[in-house]
């Protein structure tokens, strides 16, 4: 598991608009935001992807959505609502392979998230 941009923000050698930090995460503007407010909140041990979290890893993933929370309160978009994102692989869009919740806020977003993309396959089944 090779090291990410992530963990240069983690040792501050290069710099991010960090809105929150404790022993467990670090929270801190997406440089590209996709919405008014638009936060990252990454573990500080890197876990890459959403399928390497084990289940000692529970604390810390669940702790990620405490301050996404605590960020939506504070920042007065807990009422009106938002919406927090984890993207994993290529196909759910994810671009660094460290774990991170996105914490979009400050507009109506739309459901379905994605638009004029047809399925992969027609084998797809829910169950
Ligand atoms: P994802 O595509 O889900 O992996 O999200 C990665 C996010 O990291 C994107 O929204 C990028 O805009 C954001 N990003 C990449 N580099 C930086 C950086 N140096 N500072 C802040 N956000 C970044």
């Amino acid at each position: 598991m090779s090291a990410t941009i992530f963990d240069k923000i983690i040792a501050k050698e290069i710099p991010a608009d960090i809105v929150y930090e404790d022993e467990l995460s670090l929270a801190f503007k997406d440089i590209n935001p996709q919405a008014p407010f638009h936060v990252l909140i990454i573990p500080k041990r890197r876990i890459a992807t959403i399928n390497d979290i084990q289940a000692e890893d529970r604390e810390v993933v669940g702790h990620l959505y405490v301050v996404a929370a605590r960020l939506a309160q504070q920042y007065g978009f807990a009422d009106d609502g938002y919406r927090v994102v984890m993207n994993c692989n290529r196909d759910g869009g994810q671009t660094v392979y460290h774990l991170h919740l996105h914490l979009l806020a400050g507009l109506t977003m739309g459901w379905p998230p994605f638009a004029n993309q047809k399925p992969k396959s027609s084998g797809v089944k829910h169950e």
